[in-house]
């Protein structure tokens, strides 16, 4: 089955094409006002002629309705997503957040044990593989683990916290803690740093990893999106976490970068209509 996914992020849209499961081609756009990147997405898909979307987008998302809300910038704020991608592409189309998304690109097909991943990009994004399903909240919505409190004196949030996660890693947080901290741009530079800012992002990626690894109890934690892919090696503790950090874990906590990188949510988004209208179909 010919299937396209989409992976709408803050900057940029990635697009692929599939064929089953393999990738037979895939590109990038940027992310701009709404109603021309949902053209040219149509665009890139129609002349490729799948027979299914699945599509991944930021934001918190109504799965049923297809809207979006919440989203920066002000023009894609509460838009029906769903129903202007389909009257643009009269094809059988999944639309889920980008977070779950990148999630069904990860992980297997038989894999049992609870994994948690986080995407972090423009923003940050969390999605949660339990019982061979993603989890699903309240009337399907889907977990903000992005927006866990980890500083109570940190950033007033939108979400109506103060502290969250996604203004310690998302791309933008990051560049403001580097220039804070008095290195201009270099965000690399100052996360190598010993500065008590960096310091700092380092306590919040370990609070972010107690809460996850006490409450969820993940098999395994994935760090995706590109700010993994740019800083992942400076910001996150890859590997096996024992119990000289979490005494309450009997057995360690595997900390992993996604395999597919920042094109997770595509695979991921294909994979979800692959198995809503075609092959793989549960
Ligand atoms: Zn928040």
């Amino acid at each position: 089955m010919r299937v396209a996914g989409v992976d709408i992020g803050g900057t940029k849209t990635a697009l692929g094409l599939f064929e089953g499961p393999r990738l037979l081609e895939r590109s990038t756009i940027e992310t701009g006002p709404y109603g021309a990147t949902l053209d040219r997405i149509a665009e890139w898909i129609a002349l490729r002629s799948p027979e299914a979307v699945g599509v991944g987008c930021r934001g918190p998302l109504d799965e049923e309705t297809g809207y979006l809300e919440c989203v920066t910038p002000e023009d894609w704020h509460r838009r029906p997503l769903g129903p202007d991608l389909e009257s643009r592409l009269p094809l059988p189309m999944t639309l889920v957040n980008d977070a779950d998304a990148a999630l069904m690109g990860e992980v297997g097909e038989h894999e049992r044990d609870p994994v948690l991943l986080l995407t972090l990009g423009t923003g940050v994004g969390g999605a949660l593989w339990t019982g061979s399903h993603r989890y699903r909240g309240a009337f399907g919505e889907h977990p903000e683990i992005g927006h866990v409190p980890v500083f109570e004196d940190g950033p007033a949030c939108a979400c109506g916290l103060r502290g969250c996660l996604e203004h310690v890693l998302c791309r933008g947080g990051l560049a403001y803690q580097a220039e804070q901290a008095g290195f201009g741009p270099e965000i690399a530079r100052f996360l190598s740093s010993d500065h008590p800012g960096a310091e700092r992002v380092r306590q919040g990626v370990w609070r972010a990893l107690a809460i996850f690894a006490y409450a969820y109890r993940p098999g395994r934690v994935v760090f995706g999106g590109g700010v993994t892919d740019d800083f992942g090696h400076l910001l996150v503790p890859f590997g096996q976490v024992g119990r000289e950090r979490f005494p309450f874990l009997v057995r360690p906590l595997q900390v992993e970068r996604a395999r597919l990188g920042n094109w997770a949510g595509v695979h991921g988004a294909a994979r979800i209509a692959r198995e809503a209208f075609g092959e793989g179909r549960p």
